[in-house]
């Protein structure tokens, strides 16, 4: 059994639910599909999500390093916001695309 998002009110339901237990509609049995389906897109955006958080974590190196001089003031905080927030951001996404791939389709 997997959990799914509902067509039309896009809440978790089961897949083995034969309509959603949260609008009523009917998933017309074709639940299997719709699982892969709504795990593919899961799949996808997550890395996009990773990419988005590495291009980040580069972009505070590449402020931070700019002009071979260490980053001072704004230009310090502006490249440890990003370095801070892509490593961090990075190394969820890390975490929640092992977590996703260990879910059986
Ligand atoms: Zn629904």
């Amino acid at each position: 059994m997997a959990l799914i998002e509902c067509p039309v009110c896009r809440k978790r339901m089961s897949s083995k639910a034969p309509v959603c237990p949260h609008c009523q509609a009917s998933t017309n049995g074709d639940n299997e599909s719709l699982s892969r389906i709504s795990h593919i897109q899961k799949s996808s955006s997550l890395m996009n999500q990773s990419f988005v958080a590495m291009t980040l974590f580069i972009a505070g190196v590449v402020i931070w390093f700019w002009g071979g001089e260490p980053a001072e003031g704004m230009r310090a905080n502006i490249a440890g916001i990003c370095f801070v927030f892509g490593f961090v951001g990075y190394l969820i996404t890390r975490v929640r695309i092992v977590l996703h791939k260990r879910k059986s389709v």
